[in-house]
């Protein structure tokens, strides 16, 4: 214990707080609005399913304020609780080099910490998602998945930890610059890799039938500069009733992929906006600003470390008492989304911003009026509240509260 550990604790009870007294904003604000449909939406939606969002909402938000205790209880096991300790001396005991013992202690962690999310992640799946109707996946799926992405953990964490903590030991002291380099590296593979490699693994893709939406679409990214490198469908019925499609991948990985759930409920134009919509995140840089963001952030927490590493208060303030390159490393992971929780609404805004910019340039290349027929459907069908507490939403919201961004695209509206 020292001073860094009070700042910690003081650190972890104000960012938990703050987290507690959004959720219960949120949970008042829409469970007050639950019988008051804005009137920007009435006609388009039923007293019925906005009762129903607002019910969904207040399920999800209170589970929230549970996992987000559960979260705090868990961090301080793994520091001042003395978790990290007791991982740290079981590798030390099996008589390893220290770069394996490093590698076996970090993936350890991170399958020991996948193991205590999981009974979370069943609650929100076959209770929550369960009651409102949209879970579609069973039990056999749902350990499969499980499975699945844990081996995948492992067989990508181990040579990424291994190759982490060789260049902590060998590289110098300007190691954390490599190492940034590698996390680079390693983040631009994933981005090409995941639709070809690892999406498959858990959903079937097939390419899209109906010609005359193929050639609506195509049409569509000619305008909009793109050349088409493949238009799928993916089975996401198979797990939960929730619609989305995404643009992704790298040079000829790049696909576009639509749930089959978002095909079922939108008209071909509305499609053809949905797609704009995204494309305009292409078009505007908003890809390419997200990934320089996230270069620089990790380029700063990665100098920080460089200087922390050195810093005896740090480990002994954070319930360790052997210091290492790997406890520092897990240390800085696990600790750091506690201080840069404060961020977050700045991230939110930049997000909201792009999502603005996007639904313009949707409004450009396709039409408005179909995006915001679209949009309507899918908070609809995702049962999204339209009445978010607004300081919830300022904080964490990514995309900006449905009346915001209906108004904005009906002033495009034409006529
Ligand atoms: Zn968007």
């Amino acid at each position: 214990m020292n001073d860094f550990t009070w700042l910690f604790l003081l650190t972890l009870a104000l960012s938990t707080g703050v987290h507690l007294w959004l959720d219960q904003r949120q949970w008042r604000h829409v469970a007050a609005h639950r019988d008051r449909l804005p009137a920007a939406f009435a006609g388009q939606v039923t007293e019925q399913s906005h009762r129903k969002a607002a019910d969904y909402t207040v399920a999800k938000v209170r589970f929230g304020m549970l996992e987000q205790l559960i979260g705090a209880a868990i961090l301080l096991g793994w520091t001042l609780g003395g978790g990290l300790e007791l991982l740290d001396s079981a590798w030390r005991g099996a008589g390893l080099s220290p770069v394996l013992t490093g590698t076996g202690f970090l993936v350890s962690l991170f399958v020991v910490g996948s193991l205590i999310e999981l009974p979370l992640s069943a609650w929100r799946q076959f209770v929550i998602e369960q009651r409102f109707g949209f879970n579609r996946a069973d039990p056999g799926l749902f350990i499969g998945d499980a499975f699945k992405q844990g081996l995948l953990m492992v067989l990508l964490g181990v040579p990424l930890a291994a190759l982490v903590l060789w260049l902590m030991f060998h590289a110098g002291a300007l190691w954390w610059l490599w190492v940034w380099v590698v996390w680079m590296g390693f983040a631009v593979l994933m981005i090409w890799a995941f639709p070809t490699f690892i999406a498959p693994l858990f959903n079937k893709f097939s390419p899209l039938e109906d010609q005359a939406l193929v050639e609506r679409i195509e049409r569509l990214l000619a305008r909009c500069g793109f050349a088409s490198k493949g238009i799928y469908v993916m089975d996401g019925s198979r797990r939960s009733s929730h619609g989305n499609a995404y643009f992704t991948g790298l040079g000829n990985s790049k696909r576009i992929v639509f749930f089959d759930t978002l095909l079922e409920h939108l008209n071909p134009e509305e499609i053809e906006a949905v797609l704009a919509h995204e494309l305009g995140h292409f078009r505007r840089s908003h890809i390419r600003k997200r990934f320089m963001l996230i270069a620089a952030t990790s380029l700063t927490g990665l100098a920080l470390l460089g200087w922390l590493i050195d810093q005896p208060w740090f480990y002994a303030g954070l319930g360790v008492s052997q210091a290492s390159l790997w406890t520092a490393l897990a240390l800085f992971l696990i600790v750091s989304p506690t201080f840069t929780f404060f961020l977050q609404p700045l991230m939110a805004r930049v997000m909201r911003r792009h999502e603005f910019e996007a639904d313009d340039f949707a409004a450009e290349q396709a039409s408005a009026g179909d995006l915001v027929r679209a949009l309507v459907k899918l908070y609809k069908e995702n049962a999204s509240t339209l009445t978010p507490d607004p300081i919830y939403s300022a904080f964490h919201d990514s995309h900006p509260p449905a009346p915001e961004r209906v108004a904005n695209l009906m002033a495009r509206v034409p006529g």
